[in-house]
């Protein structure tokens, strides 16, 4: 296995060439909104399990950059309930130090 090292973040492949050109056809399936399952299951007809790596890992690098950030007093339910949490959190870890 070789390094590869794409957008900051690194990986591991037996084929660096073949992942990392995969790796941008699945940055750009994902973008365009391909049909990616016919593409992987060639792949695997194919026995290029390297490219299947790197295709998946393409996916889900572009999946992540479409998340868009939270910002501190996002209003959603899983934000509003993440603060409570950290809310009581701190309350425990004062009374503790308080007591
Ligand atoms: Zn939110």
């Amino acid at each position: 296995m070789i390094a590869v090292l794409i957008g900051g973040r690194r990986y591991e492949s037996s084929d660096p060439a073949l992942f990392t050109a995969a790796y941008r056809a699945g940055e750009q399936a994902a973008r365009t909104g391909e049909d990616t399952d016919a593409y992987i299951r060639a792949l695997y007809a194919q026995g290029e399990h390297a490219a299947i790596a790197g295709y998946l890992h393409g996916l889900a690098a572009a999946a992540r950059q479409q998340l868009t950030e939270h910002p501190v007093d996002c209003p959603c339910h899983a934000c509003v309930a993440d603060r409570r949490a950290l809310t009581r959190h701190l309350h425990r870890v004062w009374r503790r130090a308080a007591a």
